[in-house]
């Protein structure tokens, strides 16, 4: 056996006996900052020391380092899991070390990418010729489908952004919700469109935007426009009423964007795709694969129904360059040039799980959101204060004089229980612990166990 089999054998080793332990150990991190510093720090050694001394510290370390979001009672920021044939997939990723920038470089994660990006827009119930670029995040897909409206309302109004940039160009007005998310004003900030000078709709209660808001906040402005709705809210999981949004930005001709970081996987199931209706009539959505569809980090996905403009906007030689490639490179739709395969553990996830598969995994996690609702409703230290439509669960201690404190007392409490693990948020000027539920392996018996931890810590 070669030291590089040993060592990938050894690596295998900790990482079946990490992921076949999660479910039973303390679900937040244990170890302190120093203590992690102290296991793994110092000054960079002269010499190496063995390779398998370095991976055994590195494990070692991991068992009270890392927090237990692979575990079915990880339920913070709707982060979601991996399922075992992404991780499995994403393993021959590291071993294959491909360069996914362009189709030379690796005929068969260009090929891949081809063949998972179609097969999600067919979950996703959007058009099979919008363009799809496989990004970081939904932050990296926030960003790239507004720097593709930004090139395709300014080149409308004869503007070259990518050539001449934002200096005397014609201003674009951006209309978003007043829940948007902040990677939203994160990548209008970047793109010098403005985090501040946005136009914000207001929400209602469940923080969805308010489509006849809109429709008035459109009725005045001409000129380039582009409006960002939602599907999902990061707190309650309520979607943005998108077919009436898509009405009133065509009316306007404005462009729309939907962030569905979470939220777009409700297409998937024919019971759930009722919330996305519409979605089709939008020019780019924004989601993740590691969150909802449970494929590691880091995979965000982008579509836009513009694939000329995506491509400009990612592009140099899209612009400079007549096209000789026959193939698709995956560059031309990400603002990065070398990156990872990170279509293939997508590609493993969709073709384990199939669309029935899929669908089963977003509507056992709704089911579990209303077990776990139903069981807090009937306590009577608490209330959950959303309405629980999707995956979320926001709940709040209601029976003390100071709620707000009592909820952040009972959030620190069941953090350091272990148990499980979730945030806390605030909800419309209230605290709430929020849960989200979104990992294949979560099961009744977890959540009646994490039930019971947010009864015992509400009180204790
Ligand atoms: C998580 C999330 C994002 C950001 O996604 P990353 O994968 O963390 O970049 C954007 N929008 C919404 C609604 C989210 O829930």
């Amino acid at each position: 056996m070669t030291n590089r089999t040993a060592l990938l054998n050894r690596a295998a080793s900790h990482a079946t006996r990490y992921l076949e332990t999660i479910a039973d150990r303390h679900v937040g991190a244990t170890a302190t900052a120093d203590e992690l510093r102290a296991a793994l720090g110092g000054p960079l050694p002269d010499t190496g020391d063995r390779e398998g001394a370095t991976i055994d510290a590195l494990a070692h370390a991991a068992e009270r380092g890392t927090v237990a979001t692979q575990g079915p009672r990880y339920h913070g920021f709707v982060v979601g899991g991996s399922v075992p044939a992404a991780t499995a997939a994403d393993w021959l990723v590291s071993a294959w070390d491909q360069n996914a920038g362009v189709h030379v470089l690796s005929p068969l994660v260009a090929v891949v990418e081809d063949i998972t990006a179609g097969w999600l827009k067919e979950l996703a119930g959007l058009p099979a010729h919008w363009s799809t670029g496989f990004v970081t995040g939904c932050q990296g897909a926030n960003f790239t489908a507004l720097a593709t409206a930004r090139h395709h309302v300014l080149a409308a109004a004869g503007w070259d952004v990518e050539a001449q940039g934002l200096f005397g160009a014609p201003p674009i007005d951006v209309v978003v919700s007043d829940e948007s998310h902040y990677t939203i004003f994160n990548a209008l900030r970047m793109l010098g469109l403005g985090a501040g000078r946005v136009r914000r709709v207001p929400t209602d209660d469940q923080g969805r935007m308010q489509a006849d808001a809109l429709r008035d906040s459109l009725s005045i402005g001409s000129g380039p426009c582009i409006v960002c709705a939602q599907a999902g809210n990061v707190n309650s999981g309520a979607f943005d009423p998108i077919e009436a949004i898509a009405d009133a930005a065509k009316t306007r001709g404005a462009w729309l964007h939907v962030d569905g970081a979470f939220g777009l996987w409700a297409a998937a199931s024919p019971a759930l795709a009722y919330l996305v209706r519409g979605i089709n009539g939008a020019d780019s959505v924004a989601t993740d694969a590691h969150k909802w569809l449970n494929v590691p980090y880091d995979c965000g996905l982008v579509f836009t129904a513009h694939t000329a403009s995506h491509r400009a906007a990612m592009t140099m030689a899209a612009a400079y360059i007549v096209e000789t490639a026959t193939e698709r490179d995956p560059r031309d739709f990400v603002p990065e040039e070398s990156r990872r395969g990170r279509a293939i553990p997508v590609y493993a996830a969709l073709r384990s799980m199939g669309r029935q598969g899929v669908a089963d995994l977003v509507e056992r996690c709704c089911r579990l959101a209303t077990r776990l609702a139903n069981q807090l409703r009937a306590d009577s230290n608490l209330a959950v204060i959303n309405d629980v439509a999707l995956n979320q669960v926001l709940v709040r201690v209601t029976s003390r004089p100071d709620p707000d404190a009592a909820t952040r007392a009972m959030i620190d409490r069941l953090q350091r229980d272990g148990t499980c693990w979730a945030s806390g948020t605030t909800w419309h000027g209230m605290a709430a612990l929020r849960v989200a539920l979104s990992n294949w392996s979560t099961t009744e018996a977890d959540i009646d166990r994490t039930g019971a931890a947010i009864i015992r810590c509400a009180t204790s």
